[in-house]
């Protein structure tokens, strides 16, 4: 099938990897990206063994430079994981051409995140677009503990909880409720994108939804559930 479809996939060459902690990897990759369609948060499919394909987030996507990068979370749990801790400079391999769902909302004068570490090449992809549009933006980070600094540290003005998957989102959603209360307008006028942990978004979704905002300002999608492979 890939040797059939050759043009919806790309010859990509890792170029660098940089560890920030146990658990995020960045990888750089090299390939030729004249003539490809790119939206921002658009997501590429990776071979994780000879059965199992798994989805990851470009960002810092330069056509031009013929380069990109993904910010891996380094789970330990699966193959998409495994294959992502061995990357190494000098790797070669195909990837499916950018695709899915375009989340971002170009005409919204506020946008409003919630992810986990999953969601942070997402963030970093719309977060350049919102820049270059001028546009505002906030949001809230779900985190394992040894992560919560590490948007902070690249340069990212997020906030950061720790995860607690007993009860899901529940810290971050009293972020959200905070923020709410300090910055009027908000709900009405702000866009939310929910990515990452299913039970996390669909808790966050709930509460968005009880406060009255409008199924078309959530923009909502799953990156993985537990106990459930590859989504
Ligand atoms: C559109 C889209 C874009 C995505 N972009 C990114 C991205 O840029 N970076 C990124 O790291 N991930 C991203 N993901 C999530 C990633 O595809 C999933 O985490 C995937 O399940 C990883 O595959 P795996 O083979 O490691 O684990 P799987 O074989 O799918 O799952 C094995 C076990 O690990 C658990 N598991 C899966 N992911 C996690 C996790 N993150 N933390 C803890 N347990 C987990 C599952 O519940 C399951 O029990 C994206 C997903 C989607 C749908």
């Amino acid at each position: 099938m890939e040797n059939l479809l050759s043009s919806k996939y790309l010859d990509v060459e890792v170029t660098g990897t940089i560890k920030y902690s146990e658990e995020l990897k960045k990888v750089t990759f090299s390939a030729d990206l004249q003539h490809i369609d790119y939206h921002p948060g658009s997501s590429i499919i990776f071979r994780a063994s000879d059965r199992e394909l798994r989805h990851y987030t470009p960002y810092n996507f330069a056509e031009a430079a013929g380069t990109f990068e993904v910010m891996f979370h380094l789970h330990g749990k699966g193959p998409g994981s495994d294959l992502a801790s061995r990357l190494l400079p000098g790797d070669r391999l195909k990837i499916s051409a950018p695709g899915g769902k375009k989340l971002y909302e170009p005409k919204a004068d506020y946008h409003y995140f919630f992810g986990d570490e999953t969601s942070l090449s997402f963030y970093f992809a719309l977060m350049e677009e919102i820049h270059t549009n001028g546009q505002l933006c906030r949001g809230v980070l779900e985190l394992n503990e040894s992560n919560l600094n590490i948007p902070e540290d690249l340069g990212f003005d997020v906030k950061t909880v720790s995860r607690s998957p007993e009860n899901p989102a529940s810290t971050a959603i009293a972020v959200l409720q905070a923020d709410l209360a300090a910055i009027p307008g908000l709900l009405r006028q702000a866009v939310f994108y929910l990515t990452g942990n299913v039970a996390s978004v669909q808790a966050f979704r709930k509460v968005l939804r009880s406060l009255g905002v409008a199924s078309k300002s959530i923009k909502l999608q799953g990156y993985w559930a537990e106990g459930s492979v590859g989504l």
